[in-house]
């Protein structure tokens, strides 16, 4: 043998029976279980960096499904960016974003409630989306966000570029039998027409959403738009389509509480979705973005948005365009993970009451 090898000896030790003996359901590793719902790993037992990146340490759908137990809220992630127009990498974000939901803990002291406590909430994981063509992964996305809420679940898709809101708003609306509201946060419109001659992209998805009536015209907002446009026109035909704007200067100037009154009262009580774009965050609070625009919300301004939208009634959400090849510090992963945490709580707070 050579004199650096040493002979390897297995160390044999005794099994932790100690840790194990504090197994929950679903799988063998301690979870908080809180109201009779399987919550998040306990991160008093197993360090909260370690072991698998699910949303929030939420336990897998599938290992609940292995104990004939479903979700009420679903996370799912919708991997794909074949629909940007200018930096990719977006088909990285949900990945990104479950790494940087490690540190988000089960009460929300802003509602004084527990999301995870309250209802089950899992983590679907991905879609499997064809990157080669965005038809069949538009037609993927909608089969598979129908099917996650066949059982009258709610669902949060995580991004991915913005093109796969429509499909998502499909399925919203096949669901709530209507047109739905749409509150979109975004930087930009995104009611573009085509872009290189495609109809269906991160550009797009709004005005596709609008010509197929599957949005309530009567209760549309863009909020934090800003940047430059191609021209006037933009705006004009986005007005036609009956979307209010909210730039992200009218925020700064009326402030948080007027902007959120402004919105509870378009929204009424109508089935609302939600779409957040990343890039409504400033370039400072959300660098890991695929069309950066200076001039935008602070992530402290986001979360109170959202905050106010307390009790409307929110059928479905997503928070897309987040590419980690751009973050820096996981700022931009971190500031997603809480919006989708914040949007979880909208939704386990309607549902428990
Ligand atoms: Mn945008
Ligand atoms: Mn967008």
């Amino acid at each position: 043998m050579h004199p650096l090898c040493r002979e390897f000896s297995p160390v044999v030790t005794e099994p932790n029976i100690k840790l194990r003996e504090r197994c929950e359901h679903v799988i063998d590793i301690p979870r908080v279980v809180d109201n009779g719902n399987i919550g998040p790993v306990n991160s008093a037992l197993v360090p909260r960096y370690s072991g698998d990146a699910t949303f929030a340490l939420l336990p897998r759908l599938r290992d609940l499904k292995t104990e004939a137990r479903s979700a009420d809220i679903k996370i799912v992630g919708a991997s794909f960016d074949t629909g940007v127009s200018y930096r990719p990498g977006a088909r990285f974000g949900p990945a990104h974003v479950r790494q940087s939901s490690r540190l988000l803990r089960p009460y929300n002291p802003a509602t004084g409630t527990s999301p995870f406590a309250q209802v089950q909430v899992a983590d679907a994981g991905d879609m499997a989306i064809n990157p080669f063509n965005i038809a069949e992964a538009i037609a993927t996305i909608e089969e598979d966000a129908l099917a996650l809420t066949a059982d009258g679940g709610s669902l949060l898709t995580v991004g991915g570029d913005h093109t796969i809101a429509l499909p998502l708003l499909r399925a919203a609306s096949k669901r709530a039998g209507k047109p739905v509201a749409l509150l979109h946060f975004d930087a930009h419109l995104d009611t573009w027409d085509s872009y290189f001659g495609a109809d269906y992209t991160h550009g797009t998805p709004f005005r596709r959403a609008a010509e197929e009536g599957i949005i309530d015209a009567s209760a549309l907002c863009h909020v934090g738009t800003r940047g430059p446009l191609y021209g006037k026109q933009d705006l004009n035909e986005d007005a036609a389509f009956g979307f209010g704007i909210i730039t992200s200067a009218d925020i700064f100037y009326k402030g948080i509480q007027e902007i959120i009154t402004m919105l509870r009262e378009r929204i009424g009580d109508r089935p609302l979705y939600i779409s957040l774009d990343i890039d409504v965050l400033d370039p400072a609070h959300a660098p890991g973005t695929g069309t950066p625009e200076a001039g935008g919300l602070t992530s402290r301004e986001m979360l109170e948005l959202l905050r106010g939208l307390r009790g409307l009634n929110l059928v479905g959400a997503d928070v897309v365009e987040v590419a980690p090849a751009y973050d820096h510090a996981e700022l931009t992963g971190i500031a997603a993970s809480h919006l989708c945490y914040e949007l979880l709580t909208l939704m386990a707070d309607l549902r428990a009451t």
